[in-house]
């Protein structure tokens, strides 16, 4: 628990407005107490090797809130859609780097709002007003607005920590849709912003210089500043080891982004397990997988493999029925 108030008082100092489009970010430096809460966390995780822990799922409860533009509806997308482009997406992208996290679409609802709202700035009073209208609070919930897109901005989307247990609105990602393009500007985006609200920065959050490592992973190169280029080669800071990871997620290289480091997994579970999620609904790898037990004979392997066909359709029937409840679509007013 000291680490876990070590980090949250860290995120605090650090926390605020990550995800901005090229550079854009407004984080705030971290002090002297902050450097020094970040090696303790880092400490931490290095103490700490992947074989200390028992395999298990984190599950991750999704509340999506689809923003759409009222009376003209622009904005509008099936449930199969808004859920492809985010749930879906996760879960494919954290899959196949073996990053033990499952998202479960627990609500989805579609907001009817006016202009404002619907093309949501930052910050701004209609943020406050949509959190109010429809967060779903808890640490381990995850809120995902979609929203409008703005012809003023090149932000894609945003995301806050959970920088204080105090705080209950804010804690949320926020993507910008495109219905031009029926998709975000970057498919990825959603993986990123994610990134942001597990709590990880900008490979060039803190810019050059090895005592920060960048962002405050020990594998990540460190960054000069966030760009979009994919030149391999390309060193923002030469006096510092490697060259710029611009294949990282957390980096703004959207051509050729989209890994996380194992120092960023280890992070993000480690935030998980202290922060966000605790251990209450995490699932043994074991526990959700059966398979059959070396030393059945060949037909004790074949009925056992039976029984396990016969128990996924029914298990899989249930979850599709389980799903189709929680699914309902709320019609709710906000603004005019
Ligand atoms: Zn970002």
């Amino acid at each position: 628990m000291r680490h876990a108030a070590i980090l949250i008082a860290l995120l605090t100092i650090v926390s605020a407005r990550t995800a901005r489009a090229d550079g854009e970010c407004g984080d705030v430096p971290p002090s002297d107490e902050a450097l020094e809460a970040i090696e303790h966390a880092a400490d931490a995780e290095d103490a700490k090797t992947d074989e200390d822990e028992a395999p298990v799922l984190y599950r991750v409860p999704v509340y999506l809130h689809v923003v759409r533009r009222a009376p003209q509806g622009e904005g509008d997308m099936p449930v199969a859609h808004a859920r492809e482009i985010t749930i879906d997406l996760l879960n494919e992208e954290f899959a196949a780097q073996d990053i033990p996290f499952q998202f479960d679409l627990a609500k989805i609802d579609y907001i009817n709002a006016d202009d404002a709202t619907y093309r949501l700035v930052q910050s701004s009073n209609e943020e406050r007003a949509l959190w109010d209208l429809a967060q779903v609070a808890g640490r381990r919930n995850l809120n995902i607005y979609i929203v409008g897109p703005r012809d003023d901005t090149r932000v894609t989307g945003w995301a806050e920590f959970l920088v204080n247990p105090a705080l209950q609105r804010g804690d949320h990602v926020v993507l910008r849709y495109l219905p031009s393009k029926g998709a975000f500007s970057d498919p990825l985006v959603p993986v990123h912003e994610v990134g942001h609200w597990m709590g990880l920065l900008h490979t060039f959050h803190f810019g050059c210089g090895g005592l920060m490592h960048g962002d405050l992973i020990r594998d990540t190169p460190t960054q000069a500043t966030g760009h979009s280029s994919c030149d391999a080669a390309y060193d923002s800071c030469p006096d510092d080891a490697g060259t710029d990871p611009i294949d990282n997620i957390m980096g703004y290289s959207h051509a050729c982004r989209g890994t996380f480091s194992p120092g960023q997994i280890r992070r993000m579970k480690f935030l998980w397990r202290t922060v966000r999620g605790g251990k209450s609904d995490d699932v043994p790898v074991d526990d959700m997988a059966p398979t059959e037990t070396t030393g059945c004979t060949a037909t004790h392997g074949s009925s056992l493999g039976l029984v396990l066909l016969v128990l996924g359709l029914v298990l899989g029937r249930r979850r599709q029925v389980r799903a189709s409840h929680v699914e309902p679509v709320a019609q709710t007013a906000a603004g005019a």
